[in-house]
């Protein structure tokens, strides 16, 4: 513990974000850094705890209070090493983790956490500029080949674990480029491709081999690779988006998110879209359906491409500004969050159903109805229509973001004969094993849409099982 009254002697201090007059027309990070002594500063409020809830709050079980006494101290070396011992990724996490850990702090009993994920941040940073992050190749091959399927954040840190263990990673990859969601769906200004590309070629150094364009069980069938890899990894995310069955779902400006935040991915490196496929929120009164982190990528997006109106709606009732009674500390506060996007300029609604969509070939209205929710005791909240309340909202851009619902089955999983959850999911045993010999899987695949730190878990919890695995074959 670096300074006993650190907690007391200093005010927690976010780096803060860039001006929204400034940050809304372009598409680079939008979150700053503080300087190394105020870091150091930040460092010390950890009170090292006897039970260290933040790490029990933490999925990719980090070790925090060390690597924060490590920063206070300024032996960055160590504070990297602490984190590679459970993370493979802190500069992904450390921008975009929603930090349950920070939720579980034992300072957040009075609302001022520890600013853990931004110091994880700043080591990860840190260790890039004084050259301590770089290739290691393993220094012994076991001979044995895996083949990891997916490239997001699961797929590369099971793929990192592997290699590091020895053994011959070849990674599949059905888009153009390696990441994942990290990629095509969170947004430049949450994370940039620089630094998803500045670890993939570190990776690659180490002896990964990463082939792109190659979608597994079309470019290369299911048999061919259970025929040619000792074991396979499937980590090909959970795709399949949430519909809206609407009527007026086909008209022309309704859109799943994800088309729109890929092109606009695409685009802001350097990609250019023919004006017949773009999708353009440029002069429109966009209407994004669905509270979570993708609508808000959505209301960002929007922004900086020159919307005239963003409004976001939500079916769930609007989350308390502070936690309810039944959601006391240190379990994660399922409390209202305010998106740097938001901030931008955003109309938000809660209790909203769409009904239908309006427009002669092209959206021009949503119609919508509010809804309530009750709740009796421990049972789940009911939703109810409420008489009389249909409005329409002008909409000429439709983004539906109503997160998804389970791996795309057909194809390769289909091809494996997998078994799945009542979910559908891919079902794992204890070990991450398929149901299908040497196949194992991880991250969304089998957890359905997540986070990113989940991914990270699952993906270096299966290389593990994969790597005995291999020892016993
Ligand atoms: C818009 C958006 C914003 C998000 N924001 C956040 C956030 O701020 N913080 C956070 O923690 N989480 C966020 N998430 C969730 C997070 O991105 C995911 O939970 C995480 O990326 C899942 O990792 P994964 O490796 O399991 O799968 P994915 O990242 O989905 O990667 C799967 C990969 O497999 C590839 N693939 C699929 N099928 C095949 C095949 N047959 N052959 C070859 N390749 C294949 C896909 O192309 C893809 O690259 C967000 C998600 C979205 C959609
Ligand atoms: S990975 Fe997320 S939960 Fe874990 S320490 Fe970092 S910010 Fe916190």
């Amino acid at each position: 513990m670096g300074d006993p009254k650190g907690f007391i002697k200093i005010q927690r201090k976010e780096a803060g974000n860039r001006p929204v007059p400034e940050r809304i027309y372009d598409y680079s990070e939008v979150e700053q850094t503080l300087n190394t002594e105020d870091r150091k500063l930040q460092a010390s409020r950890c009170m090292d705890c006897g039970i260290p809830f933040c790490h029990w709050g933490c999925p990719v079980e980090n070790i925090i209070p060390e690597w924060n006494d490590a920063v206070y101290k300024g032996e960055w070396k160590l504070a990297i090493d602490l984190m590679h011992a459970t993370n493979n990724f802190p500069e992904f996490t450390g921008r975009i983790c929603p930090a349950p850990c920070e939720h579980a702090c034992v300072l957040n009993i009075e609302g001022s956490p520890v600013t853990i994920r931004e110091n994880e941040a700043a080591i990860a940073e840190y260790a890039f500029a004084e050259g301590y992050i770089k290739p290691r190749p393993p220094k012994k091959r076991s001979g044995k080949t895996v083949a990891v399927i997916g490239s997001g954040p699961s797929g590369l840190a099971a793929a990192d674990q592997l290699n590091k263990a020895g053994h011959l990673v070849t990674v599949f990859e059905k888009d153009d480029a390696v990441g994942g969601l990290l990629r095509y769906g969170i947004p430049d200004f949450k994370l940039s491709k620089v630094v998803i590309d500045r670890r993939v070629s570190i990776l690659e150094q180490e002896g990964i081999i990463f082939k792109t364009g190659v979608e597994a069980g079309k470019d290369i069938s299911a048999k061919e690779l259970t025929d040619t890899f000792d074991a396979i990894c499937l980590t090909v995310g959970a795709m399949k988006p949430r519909d809206l069955p609407v009527e007026g779902r086909n008209l022309k400006g309704v859109h799943f998110a994800m088309e729109f935040l890929t092109q606009q991915n695409k685009q802001t490196r350097g990609e250019i879209i023919s004006p017949e496929e773009r999708i353009s929120a440029k002069g429109k009164n966009v209407l994004v359906i669905g509270g979570g982190d993708t609508g808000s990528d959505c209301v960002g997006t929007s922004i900086r491409q020159g919307a005239k109106r963003v409004m976001q709606i939500e079916i769930l009732p609007k989350p308390p500004e502070k936690r309810d009674a039944d959601n006391p500390w240190p379990y994660y506060g399922y409390t209202l969050k305010t998106s740097t996007s938001h901030q931008e300029g955003c109309e938000r609604r809660w209790n909203l159903s769409t009904v239908k969509f309006h427009g002669d070939g092209q959206v021009e209205k949503a119609e919508v109805a509010g809804v309530e929710w009750t709740k009796n005791g421990f049972s789940r909240p009911e939703m109810k229509s409420v008489a009389d309340s249909s409005e329409m909202i002008e909409a000429d851009l439709v983004l539906l973001a109503l997160g998804f619902v389970h791996p795309v089955q057909e194809g390769l999983l289909n091809d494996l004969n997998l078994a799945y959850t009542d979910r559908n999911n891919v079902k794992i045993g204890g070990n991450y094993q398929t149901s299908v010999p040497k196949v194992f899987a991880a991250g969304d695949t089998v957890l359905g849409a997540s986070l990113v730190v989940r991914a990270i878990f699952s993906g270096r919890s299966a290389a593990k099982e994969i790597s005995d695995y291999l020892a016993s074959i």
